[in-house]
């Protein structure tokens, strides 16, 4: 998706694209800009409109008086990647035009991501404002998005991907009995997890089901200081877990430990959801918790970081 149509979509142009139609509503959205805050307007139905607008876009009628206050944070949902910036666009370097979902509102505004890499930009990413040191009214009083995770202690990279189909069934019907299956390749004997169909470094087809035990080691990790819904507090851990069996590690939450306290090497183990409340999913597990064991030594571990 070109950038251009993306942000001509919803009206909003850097650097000078509010100030012609400055109208009330718009008007108040500015002024609350420089303020540091984001406002949506009500419509007649009840939804949230952010950037506001003055007429419902779905029923042409005219909006609320009441404004809301959103965000500051927010949720990517779709995205272009810019790799040579214009003089006009708001950062200098290449970044992603993506529609942000505030939290609180119903409709997406355009507004640049600095998110460094293409790779780092997926649907869901969570987003928060980085402001200008000098604020004036302006949609530009945003310098840009940027991402959420303010601490990154080691690269966190996306190792897997979520495949659906069979092997990723197979693999969560296993979590939903509280089992990690993995796959092990019979050309490079390694087992990984979670379990697929063929394996990623020889192509080989995977027809070895192997389960893996529900403790591991912490390869990696990164500490996340805003509210995430899945994590069991803020600031929460999210890490690489090398399962005891498996050659490849997996993504999850630590929890049950103070941020600060977690490192490479922590021996964790799985806290399952109690059985009733199990579906066919990840969220199975609740998070991975300290065993209290000593530490891995991670060079001795042959899939670490
Ligand atoms: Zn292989």
């Amino acid at each position: 998706m070109p950038s251009e149509d993306l942000a001509a979509t919803h009206v909003l142009e850097f650097p000078g694209g509010y100030t012609r139609t400055t109208g009330p509503v718009i008007g108040r959205f500015l002024t609350e800009l420089r303020d540091r805050r984001l406002v949506g307007v009500r419509t007649a139905g009840g939804r949230v409109l952010v950037p506001p607008l003055e007429y419902d876009p779905d029923t042409g009628e005219p909006v609320t008086d009441e404004y809301v206050e959103v965000g500051p944070a927010g949720t990517v949902e779709s995205w272009a990647w810019v790799s040579s910036p214009r003089p006009d666009h708001p950062l200098d370097r290449p970044f992603a035009w993506a529609l942000i979902r505030l939290d609180g509102a119903d409709t997406a505004l355009v507004h640049a991501v600095d998110a460094g890499d293409p790779k780092a930009v997926q649907p869901g990413m969570r987003v928060r404002p980085r402001w200008r040191a000098e604020t004036s009214g302006h949609i530009t009083d945003i310098a840009c998005f940027q991402p959420e995770v303010t601490r990154i202690v080691a690269p966190v990279r996306a190792e897997y991907r979520v495949t659906p189909g069979k092997a990723l069934t197979r693999f969560l019907e296993g979590v939903r009995e509280g089992v990690f299956l993995g796959g092990r390749c019979s050309r490079c004997v390694k087992v990984y997890v979670p379990y697929r169909i063929s394996c990623p470094s020889c192509g080989t087809l995977i027809d070895e089901e192997v389960r893996v035990a529900d403790t591991g080691t912490i390869t990696t990790f990164a500490i996340n200081n805003l509210p995430d819904p899945r994590a069991p507090q803020v600031p929460f851990v999210s890490a690489y877990i090398l399962l005891d069996g498996a050659d490849t590690p997996m993504i999850a939450l630590v929890g049950d430990v103070p941020a600060q306290e977690v490192r490479q090497g922590m021996r964790v183990r799985a806290v399952w959801a109690p059985p009733e409340e199990r579906t066919l999913s990840m969220d199975n597990v609740r998070w991975f918790a300290p065993t209290g064991e000593p530490d891995a030594d991670l060079s001795e571990l042959e899939g670490g970081a």
